[in-house]
């Protein structure tokens, strides 16, 4: 028997999304799978029905849940639909494993094999499947421009007969996908851009991209790549220098974020009154709690005449090609394990082994098991 690969008209307020666009269904059917979507799933990003060629159609998300060997989601299942999921159904998408503990739980009790995309591991091999990267990108460059349309000024120099217009100052904290590519589009903009990560190795990065790096003497090497959290000395260093950075920017865009704890807290209320008026804060960490003490997720926040972006879930804004770059990601995550239209995953790969959450009655990931009380 053919798998059924299914996926849904994303139900989760604001998401716009699909895991599913219709060049990654036609291939996923051309592996002999058979493609199931609800209609509409890809309405809200611009793929209309009529793009998909080879797929099969439901009405209902109940039906797709109840029928799909494989669902390929964006959002976290609901805990109405993990009761929906026919029994042994593999599930792949983000999966908030910190966030989310009862959605943990019952794909645990349910039995069912989820495979959370933020646990794919980040070597060389799984670049193609790394979804916490291509949405951060997307989430990187649209902050940029949500700080353009928020800022009375330019972003670019310009001699004009009226005189020469200075261009804007932008600071960047937190050089990881998203920030680079904050660096990139503001620089593309025009602006001047400073930048700064506690991890050390990103200063070239930062310098390539044609901004300076902000050096406050803080590194905070952590493993696997990521940042480690910090001491109160080196917190108060690091402050030192970057308040008055913060308050020489324009538009100052913070991305910083520690894997499974709340966003570092960098810009204090202190440094928010210590800019200018009509200066902004875009602050991508929102949803983690935020990098400015100000920060209200999914607000704009004034304080003194300096706007306070509680930016989310910003890939939304951009649903065609983060929908695009996202499906993409499935794709190259799930081919491998389908052969001649039949599932097999192969347990011995890291890929597979090290992103699986919960298997067979038991969550598979430890640190996330140490956050269950039962
Ligand atoms: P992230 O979203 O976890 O964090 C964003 C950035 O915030 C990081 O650069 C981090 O160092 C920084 N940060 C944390 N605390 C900070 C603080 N107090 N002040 C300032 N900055 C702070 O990071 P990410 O974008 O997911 O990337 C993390 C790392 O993984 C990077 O080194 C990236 O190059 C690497 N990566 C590797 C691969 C791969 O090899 N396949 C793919 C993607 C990313």
């Amino acid at each position: 028997m053919p798998v059924t690969i299914g996926a849904l008209r994303e139900s989760a307020p604001h998401e716009t999304r699909v895991s599913l666009v219709p060049e990654v269904a036609d291939k996923l059917a051309q592996t002999g799978a058979r493609v199931l979507l609800e209609h509409g799933a890809g309405a809200r990003a611009n793929f209309p029905d009529a793009l998909y060629k080879k797929v099969d159609w439901s009405d209902s998300p109940g039906s797709v849940l109840s029928t799909a060997d494989v669902v390929l989601t964006v959002q976290p299942l609901s805990l109405d639909q993990i009761q929906q999921l026919k029994s042994g159904a593999v599930v792949i998408g983000f999966m908030q494993p910190h966030a989310r503990k009862a959605e943990v739980k019952a794909l645990r009790d349910r039995r069912i094999t989820s495979f959370a995309v933020e646990l794919i591991p980040r070597i060389s091999r799984a670049q193609s499947m790394d979804a916490l990267s291509s949405q951060a990108a997307i989430a990187g460059y649209k902050a940029v421009l949500i700080a353009a349309s928020h800022l009375p000024k330019f972003f670019p120099m310009l001699t004009t007969a009226a005189g020469t217009i200075r261009p804007s100052q932008v600071l960047v904290i937190g050089a990881g996908v998203a920030g680079l590519q904050a660096i990139a589009t503001a620089r593309r903009l025009g602006a001047v851009v400073e930048a700064y990560d506690v991890r050390g190795a990103t200063k070239e990065q930062v310098k390539s991209l044609g901004a300076k790096f902000v050096d406050t003497g803080v590194s905070a090497e952590g493993t696997g790549g990521y940042a480690r959290e910090l001491t109160a000395e080196e917190k108060a260093k690091q402050q030192e220098v970057l308040d008055s950075r913060i308050a020489a920017a324009d538009a100052v865009i913070t991305t910083a974020s520690v894997p499974g704890r709340p966003a570092p807290k960098i810009i204090s209320r202190a440094a928010v009154e210590r800019m200018r008026p009509g200066s902004v804060v875009v602050d991508i960490a929102a949803e983690q709690g935020g990098n400015c003490e100000l920060t209200r997720a999914g607000e704009v926040v004034e304080h003194n005449g300096v706007n306070i972006v509680g930016a989310v879930n910003l890939a939304a804004d951009l649903a065609y090609n983060a929908s695009e770059m996202y499906a993409r990601n499935l794709l190259n995550f799930l081919k491998p394990a389908i052969e001649k239209g039949e599932l097999k995953i192969d347990w011995n790969d890291e890929v597979f082994a090290q992103s699986c959450l919960t298997h067979e009655g038991t969550v598979k990931h430890e640190p996330t098991l140490k956050t269950l009380d039962s």
